[in-house]
Protein backbone atom coordinates (compact mmCIF):
# COMPACT_ATOMS: atom_id res chain seq x y z
CA UNK A 1 0.00 0.00 0.00
CA UNK A 2 3.00 2.42 0.29
CA UNK A 3 2.53 3.43 3.97
CA UNK A 4 4.56 3.96 6.68
CA UNK A 5 4.96 5.38 10.16
CA UNK A 6 6.17 8.87 10.75
CA UNK A 7 8.10 9.11 13.70
CA UNK A 8 6.78 11.78 15.81
CA UNK A 9 8.37 14.73 16.63
CA UNK A 10 10.34 15.26 19.58
CA UNK A 11 8.49 17.90 21.71
CA UNK A 12 11.55 18.96 23.48
CA UNK A 13 12.46 23.08 24.51
CA UNK A 14 15.21 24.58 25.28
CA UNK A 15 14.88 23.90 28.80
CA UNK A 16 14.05 20.02 28.51
CA UNK A 17 17.30 20.13 25.48
CA UNK A 18 19.84 22.10 28.32
CA UNK A 19 18.28 19.63 31.23
CA UNK A 20 18.57 16.40 29.16
CA UNK A 21 22.53 17.48 28.00
CA UNK A 22 23.47 17.74 31.53
CA UNK A 23 22.25 14.79 32.43
CA UNK A 24 24.49 12.98 29.49
CA UNK A 25 27.24 15.03 30.21
CA UNK A 26 27.60 16.74 33.51
CA UNK A 27 27.42 14.32 35.84
CA UNK A 28 26.83 16.17 39.07
CA UNK A 29 23.44 16.71 40.76
CA UNK A 30 22.13 14.17 38.58
CA UNK A 31 18.84 13.73 40.98
CA UNK A 32 18.12 17.65 41.18
CA UNK A 33 18.28 17.76 37.68
CA UNK A 34 16.14 14.61 37.45
CA UNK A 35 13.72 15.94 39.42
CA UNK A 36 13.30 19.51 37.64
CA UNK A 37 13.08 17.52 34.12
CA UNK A 38 10.06 15.86 35.97
CA UNK A 39 8.82 18.86 37.34
CA UNK A 40 8.97 20.83 33.82
CA UNK A 41 6.95 17.51 31.79
CA UNK A 42 4.60 16.97 34.07
CA UNK A 43 3.69 20.72 34.18
CA UNK A 44 3.68 20.89 30.56
CA UNK A 45 1.74 17.95 29.91
CA UNK A 46 -1.09 19.20 32.58
CA UNK A 47 -0.96 21.97 30.02
CA UNK A 48 -2.18 20.28 27.08
CA UNK A 49 -4.34 17.68 29.35
CA UNK A 50 -6.20 21.18 30.14
CA UNK A 51 -6.50 22.59 26.94
CA UNK A 52 -8.03 18.56 25.73
CA UNK A 53 -9.97 19.11 28.38
CA UNK A 54 -11.43 22.09 27.67
CA UNK A 55 -11.97 21.49 23.87
CA UNK A 56 -14.26 18.16 24.97
CA UNK A 57 -16.29 20.89 27.73
CA UNK A 58 -16.74 23.67 24.37
CA UNK A 59 -17.90 20.63 22.34
CA UNK A 60 -20.78 19.26 24.78
CA UNK A 61 -21.29 22.85 25.90
CA UNK A 62 -23.52 25.57 24.77
CA UNK A 63 -22.40 28.06 27.29
CA UNK A 64 -18.91 27.79 26.65
CA UNK A 65 -16.33 28.46 23.68
CA UNK A 66 -12.81 27.70 23.40
CA UNK A 67 -10.27 29.24 20.85
CA UNK A 68 -6.29 29.73 20.77
CA UNK A 69 -4.55 32.08 18.74
CA UNK A 70 -1.14 32.67 18.09
CA UNK A 71 0.71 34.78 15.76
CA UNK A 72 2.17 33.14 12.33
CA UNK A 73 5.61 34.04 11.66
CA UNK A 74 6.20 36.78 9.31
CA UNK A 75 4.99 35.87 5.48
CA UNK A 76 7.09 37.52 2.95
CA UNK A 77 5.21 39.89 0.38
CA UNK A 78 5.00 38.57 -2.24
CA UNK A 79 6.59 34.61 -2.00
CA UNK A 80 9.68 35.02 -4.44
CA UNK A 81 12.57 32.10 -4.49
CA UNK A 82 14.72 33.79 -6.82
CA UNK A 83 18.03 34.99 -5.07
CA UNK A 84 17.59 38.62 -6.12
CA UNK A 85 14.68 38.95 -3.26
CA UNK A 86 17.17 37.16 -0.90
CA UNK A 87 19.09 40.81 -0.88
CA UNK A 88 15.64 42.92 -1.18
CA UNK A 89 13.67 44.83 1.55
CA UNK A 90 10.79 42.71 1.80
CA UNK A 91 7.16 43.42 2.79
CA UNK A 92 6.53 41.88 5.35
CA UNK A 93 2.46 40.58 6.12
CA UNK A 94 1.67 39.50 9.57
CA UNK A 95 -1.23 36.83 10.33
CA UNK A 96 -3.08 36.14 13.94
CA UNK A 97 -4.73 32.83 13.65
CA UNK A 98 -8.47 32.62 16.03
CA UNK A 99 -8.84 28.92 16.09
CA UNK A 100 -12.73 27.44 17.50
CA UNK A 101 -12.40 24.53 19.10
CA UNK A 102 -15.83 23.67 19.12
CA UNK A 103 -16.75 24.92 15.42
CA UNK A 104 -12.87 23.88 14.36
CA UNK A 105 -13.20 27.15 12.06
CA UNK A 106 -10.00 29.58 12.05
CA UNK A 107 -10.30 33.16 11.83
CA UNK A 108 -7.14 34.84 10.18
CA UNK A 109 -6.60 38.55 10.93
CA UNK A 110 -3.89 40.23 8.18
CA UNK A 111 -2.05 43.03 8.07
CA UNK A 112 0.81 44.00 6.12
CA UNK A 113 4.09 46.01 8.20
CA UNK A 114 2.76 49.07 6.93
CA UNK A 115 -0.25 49.50 8.09
CA UNK A 116 0.75 47.63 12.15
CA UNK A 117 2.49 46.42 14.29
CA UNK A 118 2.72 42.89 15.97
CA UNK A 119 2.58 44.55 19.63
CA UNK A 120 0.09 44.24 22.70
CA UNK A 121 -2.33 46.43 20.61
CA UNK A 122 -2.46 44.82 17.50
CA UNK A 123 -3.42 41.34 18.94
CA UNK A 124 -5.43 43.15 21.52
CA UNK A 125 -7.63 44.96 18.74
CA UNK A 126 -8.13 41.53 16.59
CA UNK A 127 -8.81 39.23 19.88
CA UNK A 128 -11.54 42.40 20.37
CA UNK A 129 -13.26 42.65 16.94
CA UNK A 130 -13.00 38.37 17.07
CA UNK A 131 -15.26 38.63 20.42
CA UNK A 132 -17.54 41.62 19.98
CA UNK A 133 -18.29 40.34 16.50
CA UNK A 134 -17.39 36.87 15.28
CA UNK A 135 -17.95 35.01 18.49
CA UNK A 136 -22.17 36.13 18.62
CA UNK A 137 -22.78 34.49 15.69
CA UNK A 138 -20.60 30.88 16.41
CA UNK A 139 -21.80 30.54 20.24
CA UNK A 140 -24.98 32.75 20.45
CA UNK A 141 -25.43 31.49 24.11
CA UNK A 142 -21.69 31.57 25.13
CA UNK A 143 -21.40 33.05 28.55
CA UNK A 144 -17.61 32.10 29.23
CA UNK A 145 -14.96 32.34 26.47
CA UNK A 146 -11.76 29.97 27.53
CA UNK A 147 -8.71 30.94 25.60
CA UNK A 148 -5.18 29.14 25.03
CA UNK A 149 -2.02 31.57 24.16
CA UNK A 150 1.57 31.09 24.74
CA UNK A 151 3.05 33.05 26.96
CA UNK A 152 4.48 35.90 24.58
CA UNK A 153 4.78 39.47 26.90
CA UNK A 154 4.89 41.61 23.90
CA UNK A 155 1.88 40.27 22.25
CA UNK A 156 -0.12 37.83 24.53
CA UNK A 157 0.51 38.09 28.33
CA UNK A 158 0.42 41.87 29.57
CA UNK A 159 -1.69 44.98 30.74
CA UNK A 160 -3.15 45.85 27.41
CA UNK A 161 -4.53 42.50 26.43
CA UNK A 162 -6.26 42.01 30.12
CA UNK A 163 -7.87 45.42 30.29
CA UNK A 164 -9.34 44.98 26.98
CA UNK A 165 -11.22 41.41 28.15
CA UNK A 166 -12.25 43.45 30.85
CA UNK A 167 -13.50 45.84 28.64
CA UNK A 168 -15.44 43.56 26.53
CA UNK A 169 -16.83 41.65 29.44
CA UNK A 170 -18.65 44.96 29.83
CA UNK A 171 -19.72 45.76 26.40
CA UNK A 172 -20.92 42.25 25.17
CA UNK A 173 -24.49 41.13 26.50
CA UNK A 174 -23.63 37.88 27.04
CA UNK A 175 -20.20 37.01 28.21
CA UNK A 176 -19.42 37.16 31.93
CA UNK A 177 -16.46 35.20 32.11
CA UNK A 178 -13.33 35.18 29.64
CA UNK A 179 -10.00 33.28 31.36
CA UNK A 180 -7.11 33.22 30.21
CA UNK A 181 -4.84 30.05 30.03
CA UNK A 182 -1.03 30.29 29.27
CA UNK A 183 0.82 26.82 27.77
CA UNK A 184 4.40 26.22 29.33
CA UNK A 185 6.60 27.91 26.94
CA UNK A 186 8.49 26.36 24.48
CA UNK A 187 5.57 23.62 24.30
CA UNK A 188 2.99 25.74 22.98
CA UNK A 189 1.54 23.46 19.88
CA UNK A 190 -2.03 24.79 19.51
CA UNK A 191 -4.84 24.39 17.10
CA UNK A 192 -3.96 27.59 15.26
CA UNK A 193 -0.22 26.29 14.65
CA UNK A 194 -1.58 23.53 12.38
CA UNK A 195 -3.41 26.41 10.75
CA UNK A 196 -0.22 27.96 10.23
CA UNK A 197 1.53 24.93 8.63
CA UNK A 198 -1.74 24.44 5.89
CA UNK A 199 -1.28 28.10 5.10
CA UNK A 200 2.32 28.33 4.81
CA UNK A 201 1.98 24.46 2.34
CA UNK A 202 -0.45 26.48 -0.03
CA UNK A 203 1.14 29.80 -0.19
CA UNK A 204 4.43 28.20 -1.47
CA UNK A 205 2.68 26.23 -3.51
CA UNK A 206 0.66 28.73 -4.70
CA UNK A 207 3.32 30.95 -5.32
CA UNK A 208 5.27 28.89 -7.50
CA UNK A 209 2.63 27.41 -9.83
CA UNK A 210 1.95 24.32 -8.25
CA UNK A 211 -1.20 22.37 -6.30
ZN1 LIG B 1 10.61 21.68 27.70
Amino acid sequence: MNLSFKKPSVDTCSKCDRINMKLKYAFVDQATNLKTLKEHQEAFKAAYEEKKANKQLAQSSEVVAVITFDLQQCLPTTYLQTNVAFYKRQLWTFNLTIHDLKTNKAFCYMWPECEGNRGANDIASCLYDFIINQLPNLHPNAKKLIMFSDSCFGQNKNSIVTTMLMLVTRLSPQLQFIEHKFLVPGHTHMEADTDHALIERIYTCQEIGTN
